[in-house]
């Protein structure tokens, strides 16, 4: 599968901007024509993840086990590529509000490369990538979850299901709020897309985990018409 050119050089409108802009780093604004964006220092100085961690305690889970030997059944296995930290965060936001969507492709690669063999032990029939609102998906021209997705799913062989649930209220970004108001912020703003589901077992993809209050909400959205949801990738995870 070739890897996917980068946004800028796609369009007439990217070709332009490329001829007036040198390219840049998407870590460290520096100069920096590789195609993928991440220029070797930042690509160095990411703090990968190895493994998962349990979304209960916070603590990471053996490598042996699929769910945390504490929590048990409530565990929410976490497979996160890096911690939320520069030049991580950059690259995230950047990919979310800067219109560098190729970014999306590298970080597929990066978590399948590092998380692969954890998530398939899991054994999920899809990944389900947290939907925006249509109206900030109209505007932003793509969801970057979805995007992360898509390429996961080419890469793991897991179907990408994006219609399973819908966002139905758009909220404030989560990351401005304080803890205590995320849950309240976020409660029902899924709804399933059908009545009864096919039971399928499932994991949800999302750009930045924090409290963990989105995809807990989004996983019992989907637990409410029979589908089971095993665990949740995101690019990172902010403590
Ligand atoms: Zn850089
Ligand atoms: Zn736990």
């Amino acid at each position: 599968m070739p890897v996917p050119k980068p946004l800028r050089e796609n369009s007439l409108i990217g070709g332009l901007i490329e001829f007036f802009i040198p390219p840049l780093c998407t870590g460290c604004a520096g100069y920096y024509d590789g195609e993928d964006g991440i220029c070797p220092d930042c690509r160095e100085s990411i703090k990968f993840i190895k493994g998962a961690v349990c979304l209960g305690c916070h603590e990471p889970i053996p490598e042996k086990s699929t769910t945390c030997p504490q929590c048990g059944e409530y565990s929410l296995p976490l497979f996160s590529l890096g911690e939320y930290e520069s030049p991580l965060s950059d690259m995230i936001i950047q990919m979310k509000f800067k219109g560098t969507s190729f970014l999306a492709n590298e970080f597929a690669v990066q978590i399948a490369a590092r998380l692969g063999d954890a998530i398939m032990k899991q054994e999920a029939d899809s990944l389900v990538p947290i939907p925006l609102h249509p109206s900030r998906e109209r505007q932003r021209g793509y969801n970057q979850a979805g995007l992360v997705a898509a390429r996961l799913s080419e890469l793991l062989g897991i179907e990408s299901n994006e219609s399973l649930i819908v966002r139905t209220k758009r909220r404030r970004h989560q990351a401005k709020l304080e803890l205590s108001a995320r849950e309240a912020n976020i409660k029902s703003v899924f709804e399933p897309t059908e009545l009864s589901g096919d039971g399928q077992r499932l994991i949800l993809v999302d750009d930045v985990v924090t409290s963990g209050a989105t995809v807990r909400e989004a996983a019992s959205c989907l637990k409410s018409v029979g589908h089971e949801v095993a665990a949740v990738i995101s690019i990172s995870h902010k403590v």
